[in-house]
């Protein structure tokens, strides 16, 4: 349905109101089309009106929620194809698979790598976040997995993998207090899979054979009233795999099709046949071509570093620099005898220099100054990285009571701070560091070996 401020007007041909704060009721229906207000702002829309204008201005693909507390996820919600149109919305979410066709060691393995990676990086935290656990044949050892995994103490979201709806009526309620997505509505099952899910309104992910059968399968369970959806966009190859994960959210979003407004969960693990490599080159291609939950054979820091990473860039805003915490940063350990060294705080300048102090194994202060999030001589174009910023900063992050040693490196590249620096700090010494932060740990080490 076109939606135009007329329509919305001709619905509600009241005059004179402003009960909604606007000052013509087609400046609040245009603004409703935008999708900036929501409708029922204006409380003279008759319920008819109403019951059609939220489905025609109801988000083109839904957000849903898997998890609990700390361990709780959204998925989906994006509005657009392409980052540089408009930042994504949700970042996808990684998952380790188990399988009850698992030996314990391998188990253990899995768990033991979940705990291990677990580190912040520039504010977000980096971990697996889902534990996928696919029934293979073996029910009581389905079920046992599950409580093992659960009573390991790994802080994860829980995916059901499994599409016999008898063994998931037993395994479910083992985790259905941790609103876990329960995974496998078939063309078959997907009546029985709706009861059992709708009550608590747990997210239901649904697979077909090819994406005509996926899309009549979604309209079928959506005719039973259920929404709440993660769609496999399966694929006997990696080929088609990405070609109908593409597809969907093309007819999603460009086709404003709201069958295919879902976020998609992809089995990685079986694509890619637990190779590690593979594993790690398709998820980020599918961070960026449109997995919303991609589900590995493990997660160990091979893996981790280059997929979180990818995926923190994809998912920032890129008119909003990353930047790191203001003030005082330690490398190498320092103590009262070591120097400082100030830099920006525009984080990949923050982890480039601090890359090369860690590298240099000298033990230096980094102290870092509001720069607005710039690179060094943006900001000092920018009039941020001063020398009275970095005056400032001195001054008040306590850093001359960590140490007696009064030397202050500079970046080379604003040498011309240095007098400027001199008059507002006279107790320290000025020195000016390298212009490319290779040459940082030559310039430490002789600095250190004086
Ligand atoms: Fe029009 Fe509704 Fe706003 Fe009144 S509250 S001006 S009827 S849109």
């Amino acid at each position: 349905m076109a939606l135009t401020g007329l329509n919305i007007f001709k619905l509600t041909p009241k005059k004179n109101c402003k009960d909604c704060g606007f000052p013509t009721c087609l400046a609040f229906s245009m603004k409703v089309a935008a999708g900036a207000v929501e409708i029922g702002k204006c409380p003279h829309m008759s319920d008819e009106a109403m019951e059609k204008l939220a489905e025609a201005t109801a988000p083109i693909m839904k957000t849903i929620t898997i998890g609990k507390g700390d361990n709780e996820y959204k998925l989906g919600g994006e509005t657009v194809l392409f980052r540089h149109e408009k930042t994504f919305v949700n970042r996808n979410r990684f998952a380790v698979a188990f399988s009850d066709s698992m030996d314990d060691a391998e188990v253990d393995a899995k768990i033991q790598h979940i705990k291990d990676v677990d580190y912040v990086r520039i504010g977000e935290q980096m971990k697996t976040e889902f534990a996928a656990i696919k029934y293979a044949g073996n029910k009581d050892k389905y079920l046992a997995l599950i409580n093992k995994i659960k009573a390991s103490g790994v802080k994860v979201a829980y995916a059901l993998v499994c599409e016999d709806v008898a063994v998931m009526k037993e395994a479910l309620p083992l985790v259905k207090d941790e609103n876990p997505l329960v995974y496998g509505a078939n063309k078959d099952n997907f009546k029985e899979m709706v009861e059992l899910v709708k009550g608590d309104k747990l997210a239901l992910g649904v697979k077909a054979d090819g994406l005509e059968a996926l899309y009549g399968l979604v309209e079928e369970i959506q005719k039973l009233g259920y929404k709440n959806l993660v769609l496999d966009p399966g694929g006997k190859s990696i080929k088609e795999a990405f070609e109908n994960t593409v597809q969907i959210r093309r007819i999603n979003i460009e086709g404003q099709d709201r069958t295919f407004g879902y976020p998609s969960i992809i089995f990685l693990d079986e694509l890619t046949k637990a190779d590690k490599f593979m594993e790690v080159a398709l998820s980020t291609l599918f961070t960026l071509k449109y997995g919303s939950l991609l589900v590995l054979s493990d997660m160990d820091y091979s893996r981790a570093l280059p997929l979180y990473s990818i995926r923190q860039n994809v998912f920032t805003d890129p008119q909003k620099p990353m930047t790191v915490d203001l003030g005082i940063h330690g490398i190498n350990n320092p103590d009262e005898n070591s120097p400082v060294l100030c830099t920006v705080d525009f984080a990949l300048t923050y982890f480039l220099v601090s890359g090369e102090v860690e590298r240099s194994k000298v033990p230096v202060w980094m102290v870092i100054p509001d720069a607005g999030g710039y690179s060094v001589l943006t900001s000092w174009a920018a009039g941020k990285f001063t020398g009275a910023a970095i005056a400032d900063e001195i001054k008040k992050c306590g850093i001359a009571e960590k140490t007696k040693n009064r030397t202050l490196l500079i970046p080379g590249k604003v040498a011309v701070l240095k007098g400027e620096l001199e008059e507002l700090l006279p107790d320290w010494n000025i020195v000016i560091s390298s212009t490319e932060a290779m040459f940082i740990p030559k310039l430490l080490k002789e600095l250190t070996a004086k």
